[in-house]
C-alpha cells in the first residue's frame, strides 16, 4: 500500500513548500494563457472588423435590388356608364372587334415556278423556280367529284346542269360557270355574275370585267392563261349580294372546280370570295395583301375590280397585292412582265 503521509514538522515544511510552488507555477501558466487568449482575442476582432469592411464596400458597388412592390391596390369595379351602355348597344352584332395580335400570315413561300410555261408568258431560263402543285385536301363529297380522283371542269358543269339548288336560277338568263385555262396556275374568283355576265353566260365581261381584264394584263398574263370563276354562277336580281343560303348551294361548285384546276395562286377578288374560300369574317380591308392558304394553294385576297371602280384611290393597293402574286411567279412590273 502507498503511505504519503509527512512523518515530521520538516517534512510538513517541505510539502507546503511544494504546494505553494505548484500554486505559483499555476498562477504563472494560467497569466501566461490569459496574455495569449487576449492576443488571439484581438486579432480575431481585427479580422473580423477587415471582414465586415470589405462586405460593406461589396453591398455598395453593387445595384440596389429592386425592392419587392407591395401589388397595387385593386381598383373597385368599374360599372359601365349608361353612354357606354347604349354606344355598346347599338354596334352590329357582326361589328369588327378591335384588332388583337393579327393572326401570324402564312409566309410567302419562294417564287414559284410555273410548271408549264403560260400562253402568255415563255419563262427567261432559271426565272420561274419551280413548285409543286399541292393536291388540296377536301372533306365531304363534292359535285362532280368521284372520290379520290381528280375531277374534269366538264364533269362539274355537268353535274350542275340547269340548276335549281337556289332562288337564284328563278331569274337567271344563263349560268355563269367560269371560263378560261382549265390547267391554270392563277385563278380569279369573283361574287356573282352581273347583268352582262347573265346574259353572256362568261364572268367579268362588264365594266368590272374590263378593270379586271386590264389587272390581268398588267400582271403579265391574259385572259386565257388565267381561269376566272364565281362564288354563285347565277346573277343576284338588281346585282344584290348574294345571300348565304346561295352561297351554300353553290359554294360546293367552286370548290370542285378549284380541284379540277388546282391552281398554284388564287387571287380572292372582294370580300365574298375570301371570305367563303377561307370560312373567315374579317373584313376585306383587313384581309387583303396578306397570303393566305386555300387547301394548300396560296390566296391572295384583295379588292373587287367593282369595288376599284367606285373607289379609285384604292387601285394602288389592289396593285400592291397584285405586285406580290406576280412576284410569286417571278414576273415583274415594267419588264414587259
Ligand atoms: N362581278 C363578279 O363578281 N363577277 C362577275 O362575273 C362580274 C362582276
Amino acid at each position: 500500500m502507498n503511505d504519503d503521509t509527512p512523518d515530521s514538522a520538516q517534512e510538513l515544511a517541505d510539502v507546503l513548500q511544494d504546494v505553494r510552488r505548484h500554486l505559483l507555477w499555476q498562477e504563472e501558466t494560467a497569466g501566461r494563457s490569459l496574455l495569449v487568449d487576449a492576443k488571439v482575442a484581438a486579432e480575431l476582432q481585427q479580422q473580423r472588423a477587415a471582414a465586415s469592411s470589405v462586405r460593406s464596400m461589396i453591398a455598395r458597388t453593387k445595384a440596389p435590388e429592386p425592392a419587392a412592390a407591395p401589388p397595387p391596390p385593386r381598383p373597385p369595379p368599374e360599372s359601365p356608364t349608361r353612354d357606354a351602355l347604349h354606344a355598346a348597344m347599338k354596334q352590329p352584332l357582326g361589328a369588327p372587334r378591335p384588332l388583337a395580335a393579327p393572326p401570324p400570315a402564312a409566309p410567302p413561300r419562294a417564287p414559284l415556278a410555273a410548271s408549264r410555261p403560260l400562253a402568255s408568258d415563255a419563262p427567261a431560263p432559271g426565272m420561274l423556280l419551280d413548285v409543286p402543285r399541292s393536291t388540296p385536301r377536301y372533306n365531304g363529297a363534292l359535285p362532280g367529284v368521284v372520290e379520290g380522283e381528280r375531277p374534269t371542269l366538264d364533269q362539274i358543269r355537268r353535274e350542275l346542269g340547269d340548276c335549281r339548288r337556289c332562288k337564284l336560277c328563278t331569274g337567271r338568263k344563263n349560268i355563269v360557270f367560269g371560263s378560261g385555262n382549265p390547267r391554270a396556275d392563277l385563278v380569279f374568283v369573283g361574287e356573282g355574275p352581273g347583268e352582262n355576265e347573265d346574259l353572256q353566260g362568261v364572268p367579268f365581261v362588264g365594266a368590272a370585267g374590263d378593270l379586271l381584264t386590264k389587272m390581268i394584263g398588267a400582271m403579265g398574263f391574259t385572259r386565257n392563261d388565267v381561269y376566272i370563276a364565281n362564288v354563285v354562277k347565277c346573277r343576284p336580281p338588281g346585282n344584290r349580294n348574294p345571300e348565304p343560303d346561295e352561297i351554300a348551294a353553290c359554294e360546293p361548285f367552286l370548290r370542285s372546280q378549284l380541284l379540277a384546276i388546282q391552281p398554284k395562286v388564287i387571287v380572292a377578288l372582294g370580300k365574298f370570295a375570301a371570305q367563303t374560300l377561307l370560312r373567315d369574317t374579317t373584313p376585306i380591308t383587313r384581309m387583303r395583301g396578306q397570303w393566305r392558304e386555300y387547301e394548300g394553294i396560296q390566296l391572295m385576297p384583295t379588292f373587287h375590280p367593282a369595288y376599284l371602280l367606285r373607289n379609285s384611290a384604292e387601285k394602288r393597293k389592289a396593285w400592291e397585292d397584285l405586285q406580290q402574286v406576280m412576284k410569286l411567279f417571278g414576273k415583274h412590273p415594267g419588264a414587259g412582265a
